[in-house]
């Protein structure tokens, strides 16, 4: 594999910037709206020079060596699941030396052996009461898995990614230098892409509604609920469709380094359960047909989600199958094709578009009190607009005049007859 001459987000300067700045926000978002005693204080409305009075913490109140046991183990316990859980062999895409990786797929039974021993074993309001040290856990794991990763993508023989291979240590280390870091046939990053921080956010988000429900001599909101609900659905979703993982720009193209490390264990868990975090101590204050409105909304954006997904997934798989037969598609010079009707006809990113409001019903169910329970909506706006573009740019390369043809097939990228 030759050396990497293009730069992505920023470049050295860049992705050194996001290296510092985002473990940073996780721990703001919290001292912005932080739990127990001074949980009075979270960021009212979107009036931001509240933040004068934010609480400091201590350093002894960010780290603790139980929160690190914590967390490393329940990353060694789903590695244990993993191993020991009956599975099928799931196959990757062919990689640039002609290879197919095999992958043990469990995750869905993983996610439901983890439920159980959490939800009997465990008193998940804990999880409430060290949230902040967790977290901080969480970020050091992911620092040091990345550097692990990082010295071990130099070992003889290792396929590299495209993207993290310029010589620039700080740049490398973030996009990641290895493509799929194993150890024995334990592949590291679908591991991580799916089980200790989607799972984990998901015990996180129990861990909230177990504490409001002490809180409150045993009464749970309904935005509690509806929360836990719709987040756990995509979780779920995520694990029943495990083998989908496979085939995305996460697993196929990028390599493993801090940027995909930091965000599976830390970012997604840490700041995806802000709104339960939230409901824990406030009042929604919305009535139930407003909350039935924003249960649909968020419905509707699942259901293109998972539509959406599912056809191509289901095209990708076998284009003449029963369910994708009669969608119209471009063959391209490169042999695959790519769908230009059903839901790939209305937008080319229309699977954005439905998880985005699927996302956004999240937030609508905590009320208008504070912005920060938008958080999730406002910076998934901004993964999913550079996401597009990244991948629109990789399939120009891909697909030469063939995506050129096929923009103007399908001409708007997120909105049908908007843009
Ligand atoms: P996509 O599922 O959109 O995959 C992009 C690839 O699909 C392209 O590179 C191309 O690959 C293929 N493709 C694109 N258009 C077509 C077409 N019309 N017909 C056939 N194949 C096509 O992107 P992602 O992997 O980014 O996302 C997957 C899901 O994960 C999305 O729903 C996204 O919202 C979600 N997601 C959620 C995140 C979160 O934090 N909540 C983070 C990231 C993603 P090729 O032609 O080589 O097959």
């Amino acid at each position: 594999m030759g050396k990497t001459t293009e730069y992505e987000f920023g470049g050295p300067i860049g992705t050194t910037i996001n290296m510092i700045v985002l473990p940073l926000v996780v721990v703001f978002l919290y001292l912005a709206c932080p739990n127990g005693e001074s949980s009075g204080f979270c960021l009212r409305g979107v009036d931001v020079f509240q933040l004068k009075h934010m609480p400091i913490p201590g350093l002894s109140q960010l780290f603790s060596l139980d929160a690190f046991a914590m967390c490393a183990g329940w990353f060694l316990f789903l590695v244990f699941l993993e191993r020991i859980l009956p599975y099928k062999v799931g196959q990757g895409v062919e990689l640039s030396n002609g290879q197919r990786l095999k992958y043990r797929i469990n995750g869905h039974l993983t996610f439901w052996v983890s439920l159980f021993v959490a939800e009997h074993f465990i008193d998940l309001s804990i999880l409430y009461d060290k949230y902040l040290e967790l977290a901080v856990a969480a970020i050091s794991l992911s620092i040091l898995l990345s550097v692990y990763l990082y010295l071990s993508s130099f070992k003889k023989g290792a396929l590299l990614a495209k993207g993290g291979n310029t010589g620039c240590a700080p740049y490398d280390f973030w996009m990641g230098r290895e493509l799929n870091p194993r150890v024995g046939d334990f592949d590291l990053k679908v591991f991580c892409e799916l089980r200790p921080g989607l799972i984990g956010w998901m015990l996180l988000n129990l861990g909230m509604l177990q504490k409001q429900r002490q809180l409150n001599n045993g009464s749970v909101s309904t935005s509690m609920l509806l929360v836990n609900a719709f987040q756990g659905l995509y979780v779920w979703d995520a694990l029943y469709n495990e083998e989908a993982v496979l085939t995305t720009m996460d697993v196929t193209t990028d390599g493993f380094g801090y940027m995909l490390c930091f965000g599976d264990l830390a970012w997604v868990p840490f700041t995806y359960s802000l709104p339960a975090r939230y409901l824990v101590t406030h009042n929604a204050g919305l009535s139930d047909e407003i909350l039935l409105a924003f249960a649909l909304l968020g419905m509707l954006g699942f259901y293109v989600f998972r539509a959406s997904n599912s056809q191509k997934d289901a095209f990708r798989r076998d284009p003449q199958s029963e369910e994708v037969k009669h969608l119209k598609y471009l063959k391209t010079e490169r042999g695959t094709s790519l769908i230009v009707s059903g839901w790939w006809g209305l937008a080319r990113k229309i699977n954005y578009t439905g998880d985005w409001f699927f996302g956004l019903s999240w937030s609508l169910f905590t009320g208008f009190g504070s912005i920060l329970t938008y958080f999730y909506p406002i910076y998934f706006a901004a993964l999913l607009a550079h996401r597009a573009w990244r991948d629109d740019h990789a399939c120009s390369l891909k697909y030469g005049a063939d995506w050129k043809k096929f923009k103007e097939m399908v001409p708007y990228v997120f909105f049908p007859w908007l843009f």
